[in-house]
């Protein structure tokens, strides 16, 4: 390790202790980022961790939308985001005036929103999803027909996969819609044996070609258990470092060279220190949106 991160490492500890703080990093963080956190996973888990630590400062080295559930699910906690640029695409592409419009044009659907959304977001809708609960939560829920949020591609793959209807919206994450099927085809062909394995935040196109569909701690799981060696691995290209990590005997390959989440890059083990040293930039929602988001996240534990 060089000199620089010894240091970083060292003074990021002290602080940990200092102030009784905790770090979370999310799957697609960079390798430094992954192996400082205390807690590396999905932003389900995340959250999930961040709503039963005991610690009483929590850096979130993830997107935007990861702080603020975390912020829902512990209200009295200090949530910090080291990198206040670091956004999702896809999340804004959905906004409360929108789903307030499809809720007037559509009066007996439900709303499900993926957790991949804002807390303003979330607050309209009925219940949250993941990409590893969605279809479950849709099944149990009671409604017969769901306006489904802000994911197209999950919306769609869902859809295939229960009686209940789904409306879609036309948003979609930047880093898994781009991917074609071509490139899926011409993966398979450079790499003969593997399997391969696409977040459904791919196309359906690309799904279709896939031997499994699974959100990153499913492909974490899957790639661990499964007697299969070599794997195509279509997500954010982060998850490649854990998968490699903890499972040095197998052979892992990005599916595309382009499913890099720009937002995801932002964060760097600096920044992470630094945000604990001076205890900012930190996230807050605001009292009456909180407590919205909270019903429609609590549902989602109560339905999955
Ligand atoms: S990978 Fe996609 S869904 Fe995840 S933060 Fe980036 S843009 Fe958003």
């Amino acid at each position: 390790m060089e000199d620089k991160a010894k240091i970083l490492i060292k003074r990021l500890s002290e602080l940990k202790d200092e102030r009784n703080a905790v770090v979370l990093a999310h799957n697609y963080q960079i390798d430094e980022v992954q192996d400082c956190a205390d807690h590396v996973g999905d932003s389900f888990e995340l959250s999930r961790i961040a709503a039963e630590t005991p610690a009483q400062v929590i850096v979130f080295c993830g997107v935007h939308f990861m702080a603020e559930s975390a912020k829902i699910l512990a209200p009295n906690k200090t949530v910090l985001l080291p990198e206040t640029m670091a956004g999702c695409p896809m999340a804004d592409m959905a906004v409360a005036e929108k789903v307030r419009e499809m809720k007037e044009k559509y009066p007996k659907a439900a709303v499900a929103c993926y957790i991949n959304t804002s807390a303003a977001v979330k607050a309209e809708c009925d219940v949250c999803v993941t990409s590893a609960n969605a279809l479950k939560v849709i099944n149990n829920y009671p409604a017969d027909e769901f306006i489904f949020l802000p994911d197209q591609n999950l919306g769609n793959y869902v859809a295939g996969k229960t009686q209940k209807k789904i409306i879609l919206w036309d948003g979609y994450c930047i880093t898994h819609h781009r991917v074609t099927a071509e490139e899926a085809r011409k993966a398979r062909e450079a790499i003969p044996g593997a399997l391969l394995m696409v977040h459904p935040e791919c196309r359906p196109e690309v799904v279709d070609l896939a031997d499994k569909a699974l959100g990153t701690g499913g492909m974490l799981r899957y790639a661990g258990e499964s007697q299969e060696t070599k794997f195509i691995v279509g997500t954010e290209m982060g998850l490649i470092y854990r998968l490699k990590k903890e499972n040095p005997s197998k052979e892992f390959y990005l599916l595309s060279a382009g499913m890099i989440c720009p937002n995801m890059k932002l964060t760097n083990l600096q920044k992470v220190v630094d945000s604990l040293e001076n205890m900012s930039p930190q996230i807050e929602v605001p009292e009456d949106i909180s407590t919205k988001a909270k019903i429609c996240l609590d549902r989602m534990m109560q339905y999955s």
